[in-house]
């Protein structure tokens, strides 16, 4: 395979991937390309150096992880799906999926942080013209403290996003955006924000005309920030509501043209639900990692743990539940690679990955014993840190309404 290399600020990376490099005659394929591994390596010894040392602290205070913030981005971690023309690197779904991967392995909070500004990019990277791509995307390139986040989800509406609110009405060269935005990750860190609102107020408007995508600076006067939200879990990243008061945004701004925005917002999704499944993959590896070590250390009745059979089996099926996700997001992540419609198998991935994410975590907590139920060993926070990948960027029973209708839609899938 030719392999053509680029310098990123000092990192010497391939420049563009094909997916399995031992793929054969029969067109599948299960090895990393040598510029996926090296991905991989880099992202491992990243999160295992600078991530896993701190994270325990950073889920105790809150404080969002600025250094690695800017580590990561010094390596070539950050916003790696920005095209080589605009100062990135142009990488796959699938070579991100990689990387999220690793980082999720060390700190699902850390990781979302990472992430969510890959979620606020994506919907200029399908939709941007040449400008917005140029000065927003090139702008989160050029300072390692530039970071974008998603706001669509609202008090009122979260799955039910034709039920937004927020509101947009031109006037003259610009829109006045009024209505609040809810669980905005990256939040109160971000620079600017992809933000979907209400363009055409009549009721019987199809939701595929009705909305608009906006980019929003965030230090434009009409914007306040919410308090930054004490949740359940991943606290190192930084959840909040956003309100928007008359804010005036120029009416370049707009992401492709109004009415655009619904069919924008869940084409994101597309690309980045695989990247969630992967994150959720990785908090499964640590819990299988860190299960297989203790069960090992620890014995009771002279044996360690491991052998007796109903601790061996708990082992085993977060075994099979890994390595079984790890594929359904491989899978998902290579068809929208390809060019074609993922929807399908990206909330297949999601759904099920999450599911994965949790039932490890429990079980980790559980072949801890009392260990497991306290913050002296890391598992407890894993089963914190896994149940919002039930929830964000689509519940799971989102993903399964995606799943029923796409079968109806093309019954061959069955
Ligand atoms: C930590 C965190 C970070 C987030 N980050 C972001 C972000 O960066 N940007 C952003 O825009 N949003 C973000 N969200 C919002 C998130 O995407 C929503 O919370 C999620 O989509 C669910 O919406 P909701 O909370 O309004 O729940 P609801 O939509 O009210 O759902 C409540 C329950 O009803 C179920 N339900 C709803 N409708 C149906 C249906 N049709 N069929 C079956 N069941 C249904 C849901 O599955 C759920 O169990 C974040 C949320 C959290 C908690």
């Amino acid at each position: 395979m030719e392999r053509i290399f680029t310098i990123y600020k000092g990192v010497k990376l391939v420049s563009r991937t094909f997916y399995c490099e031992g793929a054969h005659s029969s067109g599948i394929g299960f090895e990393l390309n040598a510029y996926q591994k090296e991905c991989q390596e880099l992202a491992r010894n990243f999160a295992r150096k600078e991530i896993i040392p701190v994270a325990a602290e950073h889920d105790r205070s809150g404080k969002f992880p600025w250094d690695i913030v800017k580590k990561a981005h010094s390596l070539g971690l950050m916003n790696r799906h920005v095209p080589k023309e605009f100062g990135g690197i142009g990488s796959s779904v699938f070579d991100g999926c990689v990387v999220a991967e690793e980082l999720a392995y060390a700190c699902t909070g850390i990781m979302t942080a990472l992430e969510a500004s890959t979620l606020g990019q994506t919907p200029i990277l399908i939709a941007g013209n040449e400008n917005q791509k140029r000065k927003y995307l090139g702008r989160l390139i050029e300072d390692p403290t530039m970071l974008a986040a998603y706001c669509v989800s609202e008090p009122g509406a979260g799955s039910d996003v034709n039920n937004v609110k927020t509101r947009a009405e031109k006037k003259g060269d610009e829109y006045i955006i009024n209505g609040q935005k809810m669980w905005i990750t990256n939040g109160g860190v971000a620079n600017w924000y992809f933000l979907l609102a209400r363009t055409n107020t009549d009721p019987n408007c199809p939701a595929a005309k009705a909305f608009t995508g906006f980019i929003v600076e965030k230090e434009t006067p009409g914007i306040t920030l919410g308090k930054k939200e004490l949740n359940m879990g991943q606290r190192a990243s930084d959840t909040r509501g956003i309100t928007f008061e008359d804010v005036r945004v120029p009416k370049e701004n707009v992401l492709k043209g109004e009415g655009a925005g619904f069919v924008i917002t869940m084409q994101t999704f597309d690309s980045t639900r695989p990247l969630v499944a992967a994150g959720a993959v990785g908090l499964a590896q640590r819990a299988l990692s860190e299960a297989l070590k203790y069960s090992l250390e620890r014995k009771t009745f002279g044996v360690p743990i491991i052998k007796h059979q109903m601790v061996g089996s708990m082992i085993a099926d977060m075994a099979i539940s890994v390595e079984t996700a790890r594929l359904a997001w491989q899978k998902c992540a290579w068809v929208v690679d390809q060019g074609q419609r993922n929807s399908y198998e990206a909330a297949i991935a999601k759904a099920y990955a999450a599911d994965v994410a949790n039932k490890c975590a429990n079980y980790a907590v559980q072949i801890h014993g009392g260990n497991g139920y306290n913050s002296e060993y890391p598992v407890e926070k894993l089963m914190r840190d896994a149940k919002i990948f039930q929830i964000y960027e689509g519940t799971t029973q989102i993903q399964k309404t995606i799943i029923t209708h796409s079968l109806l839609e093309k019954p061959t899938k069955g």
